[in-house]
């Protein structure tokens, strides 16, 4: 039992090279921090916040333009949602699929949106680039090694989402192979972590956004809709997410929560996003950052001026 600690510490004293150690994502190889650009103009790391908003899954064409014109009227500036949708069942919906990149490419165009979309397979990386503005790896591929050295391979900006029960050294390792790749566009996501209590779906680890703004250049945001998994806790963790220092947000949002097909109870109907949305302003401001656009009054109107 005392060999092994003692041989590695003398490795470590003797500055013998630690395989396990990450270079390129580290703070101080870029001190003043990366801020990653979509080609849409959002970008993720400077004052402005990026917020991602849109349904678990794309489930149709009109269930998505109605989700975009929503929350770009309410703020947001990048629309997510899924078209390879990677469930734990085979029998679930998995998503539409190359038809769903056309409708994310074109309700997002409409409404002045950016988009992000996971990609599941290495060798749909191209096609998925071809129409989204940024690449989400999800939690389930984290450590999927091929797919992400293809998206290193890419130059298309990476929103890589921490494993479902990753350590932040082995979620910054993953982001070393993406920059390896070449591609330095990297954002990290916190999305929660497994843990021993069910109450909630994950558990927000919400302290590694100070800590990751220490160890890494890299823009971190927070995705409280998969880390509660309950929609009406959704805005309290999202409020304490920007409170926290994250450059930003990814919720998942609905027009009809209740029949979504996939993350249905996790998922804020478009007013509720647009009442989260009024509220982040002034945590926005209070933390030195802004909102990526002001909510349109039309939104507001439209429903009696409710704030
Ligand atoms: C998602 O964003 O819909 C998703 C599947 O997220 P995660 O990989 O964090 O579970
Ligand atoms: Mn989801």
């Amino acid at each position: 039992m005392k060999g092994p600690p003692c041989v590695e510490a003398t490795m470590v004293e003797r500055g013998v090279n630690v395989p396990q150690s990450y270079r390129l994502v580290r703070r101080d190889a870029r001190p003043d921090g990366t801020i990653v650009r979509l080609r849409s103009g959002a970008s993720f790391g400077g004052p402005e916040l990026a917020i991602c908003a849109g349904p678990c899954g794309v489930e149709s064409r009109e269930q998505l333009r109605r989700t975009a014109q929503a929350v770009a009227r309410s703020g947001a500036n990048v629309l997510r949602g899924g078209a390879y949708k990677p469930r734990t069942s085979p029998y679930s919906f998995q998503g539409l699929g190359e038809e769903a990149l056309k409708f994310l490419r074109e309700a997002a165009d409409e409404a002045e949106l950016g988009v992000v979309t996971e990609v599941l397979d290495p060798r749909d990386v191209e096609k998925v680039a071809g129409y989204a503005d940024m690449l989400q790896i999800g939690t389930r591929n984290m450590q999927n090694f091929p797919l992400l050295r293809e998206v290193g391979n890419s130059r298309m900006p990476v929103l890589l989402k921490r494993g479902l029960s990753a350590t932040v050294q082995e979620w910054l390792l993953a982001a070393e192979y993406v920059l390896l790749g070449g591609n330095e566009n990297v954002v990290l996501c916190e999305r929660g972590v497994r843990s021993f209590d069910v109450a909630t779906r994950n558990l927000l680890d919400i302290a590694v956004v100070p800590l990751l703004e220490e160890l890494t250049h890299l823009p971190v945001i927070v995705d409280p809709s998969h880390a509660m998994g309950i929609a009406r806790l959704v805005p309290a963790v999202a409020i304490a997410s920007v409170a926290a220092g994250a450059h930003g947000l990814l919720i998942e949002v609905h027009p009809d929560p209740p029949n979504a097909l996939s993350d249905g109870a996790q998922s804020l109907d478009c007013e509720q996003f647009e009442r989260l949305m009024r509220r982040l302003a002034t945590v926005a401001d209070f933390v030195g950052r802004r909102l990526p656009r002001a909510a349109s009054d039309g939104a507001v109107s439209a429903r009696g001026g409710e704030a």
